[in-house]
């Protein structure tokens, strides 16, 4: 396995599914989700050009994060399910969360959120596939979600992300983009549709995803 072949191949499949659907090549951007794998193979992927990383397991992450912090231009992605006692350590070293779906976690990240660091960028995670998800702010909290975190000052409100369930249909990747494009026009920051990964990319891409998560294509399974 080659993570920089990988990479390039990853690349390429955004690219023609950006094609086939007339996006632009550059309207998607690849996270590549390194949970469970070492700095070092972080480090290959960085060196083949990626900058941006994707995190689950805060621990894990933050041992990361330190390793390699003389990369001064890698932009660090918290994307896991988050517990209130985390959200110190997510504050203080990520750029980015994807996973905010509750009024509580945003609200300490803001409090615990340095002043002197620019504004985490936030994308609510959204239940989109119903009861059988765990996490996730459900249709009905979305709104009020949304303008607490575009009031908080160290927050800056980015976008949606979601997990659609696996072989979800179109019609799921479909609603999250009309959920985005909604949101968008009350909130000018939003600029972020986090939504894809190994599986259900070109399902994502077809469908307006903006940022797709890929672990397995560039790291290889985990155990
Ligand atoms: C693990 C994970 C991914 C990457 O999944 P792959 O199928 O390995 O591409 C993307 N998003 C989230 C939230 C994840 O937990």
């Amino acid at each position: 396995m080659n993570i920089k072949d990988n990479l390039t191949q990853i690349q390429q499949q955004i690219a023609i599914a950006c094609q086939n659907t007339e996006r632009a090549p550059n309207a998607v951007q690849l996270l590549a989700v390194s949970k469970t794998k070492s700095a070092e193979m972080v480090m290959q992927a960085y060196q083949a050009g990626q900058r941006h990383f994707g995190e689950n397991y805060v621990q894990e992450a933050v041992d990361k994060v330190s390793q390699l912090s003389h990369l001064s231009d890698i932009c660090w992605h918290f994307i896991g399910p988050i517990q209130s006692n985390k959200t110190r350590l997510i504050a203080e070293n990520f750029a980015w969360v994807h996973s905010v779906d509750r009024i509580k976690i945003a609200t300490r990240l803001n409090d615990q959120r340095s002043a002197q660091d620019t504004p985490l960028n936030i994308c609510l995670q959204v239940n989109i596939s119903g009861e059988q998800a765990k996490s996730g702010a459900t249709l009905d909290e979305l709104n009020a979600l949304a303008a607490y975190v575009n009031n908080c000052q160290h927050l800056t409100l980015r976008g949606l992300m979601a997990i659609p369930q696996k072989q979800a249909p179109i019609s799921v990747f479909n609603h999250m983009h009309q959920l985005f494009t909604d949101l968008k026009k009350s909130y000018p920051t939003i600029d972020t549709l986090s939504m894809g990964m190994t599986n259900d990319m070109d399902a994502a891409i077809a469908a307006g995803s903006t940022m797709v998560r890929i672990g397995t294509a560039i790291f290889g399974s985990r155990d």
